[in-house]
């Protein structure tokens, strides 16, 4: 049912369906056989869903997996306006998206915020390809245009480019980071960029045992190198305030259980 209603017509019209459904309910495949007959039955039904214009690579298969794990609620839509509201917080004539992805962010910064200046920037070309896309750049007003860059780079280097801003993002990027590597972002984002304000968004691993149908231990997306719990994430960013001057707040984004807390966690930096 949730791979219905998330993937639903875009699943069923997709080249790799089957690869997706049964990666997605790989421990099941009684459920596999009956959610491949129901994708059939959709099949070519005219949908809202996005065209599909290339084929799956891992990356994307693993995308909607994560978001078939997570989103019942629509928590990526949670996240995205948790994440606006923060921004618009405080100063953010200049804002820039550190792992900006296909761009959903940029989007919403360009239309919900009067931000003059939204820079995206990703280690993939591919992703930028899409967010370029998606955001109708070759095709934008001259003064939307100016507004919005798009750049290629890596958080792990040093890059000029960066300093500067009031707000700096980094939604749901720093779990794609191999641990070792986190102390090179750490010094690329708060001791060369130093920008005003940092909004960091990261899954808290807490909260898994509430999706239903995710194998204990296993992480919500492929690609993650790690999960944090709340704790972790605290201690994280407290020792990262402490050696850069900044000083940190804590929100939920989601459904915050009492128990296990929310699905994920937003810490907000300010210098
Ligand atoms: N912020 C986006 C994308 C999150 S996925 C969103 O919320 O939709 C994580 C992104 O981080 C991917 O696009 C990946 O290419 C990027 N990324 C991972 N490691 C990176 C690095 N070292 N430098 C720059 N981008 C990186």
């Amino acid at each position: 049912d949730r791979l219905l209603r998330r993937g639903g017509a875009w699943v069923a019209n997709h080249p790799k369906r089957d690869l997706i459904t049964r990666r997605y309910l790989a421990h099941d495949r009684g459920l596999q056989s009956d959610a491949l007959e129901r994708l059939a039955l959709l099949e070519d039904r005219p949908s809202g869903a996005d065209p599909v214009d290339e084929p799956a690579d891992e990356d994307e298969i693993a995308d909607v997996a994560e978001s078939a794990v997570e989103d019942p609620i629509s928590l990526n839509e949670q996240r995205m306006a948790a994440v606006v509201a923060e921004v618009q917080r405080g100063s953010h004539r200049s804002v820039v998206d550190l792992g900006c992805g296909e761009g959903r962010l940029l989007g919403r910064l360009l239309r919900e915020t009067g931000a003059e200046r939204v820079v995206g920037i990703d280690v993939s070309h591919r992703s930028l390809a899409i967010a370029a896309r998606r955001r109708h750049l070759d095709t934008m007003a001259p003064r939307q245009r100016d507004r919005i860059e798009l750049r290629q780079g890596g958080l792990t280097y040093v890059d000029p480019a960066l300093r500067g801003f009031d707000v700096a993002c980094l939604v749901e990027v720093i779990e794609h980071i191999e641990p070792w590597r986190l102390d090179a972002v750490e010094h690329v984002v708060f001791a060369e960029a130093q920008p005003g304000r940092v909004v960091v968004t990261t899954p808290n691993i807490e909260h898994n045992v509430r999706f239903a149908g995710m194998d204990p231990g296993r992480l919500r997306h492929a690609d993650h190198r790690f999960e944090w719990s709340r704790a972790e994430f605290a201690t994280w960013c407290e020792a990262v305030a402490d050696r850069h001057g900044y000083a940190v707040t804590y929100a939920a984004i989601g459904d915050d259980d009492p128990e296990v807390g929310p699905p994920t966690q937003m810490a907000v930096f300010a210098r």
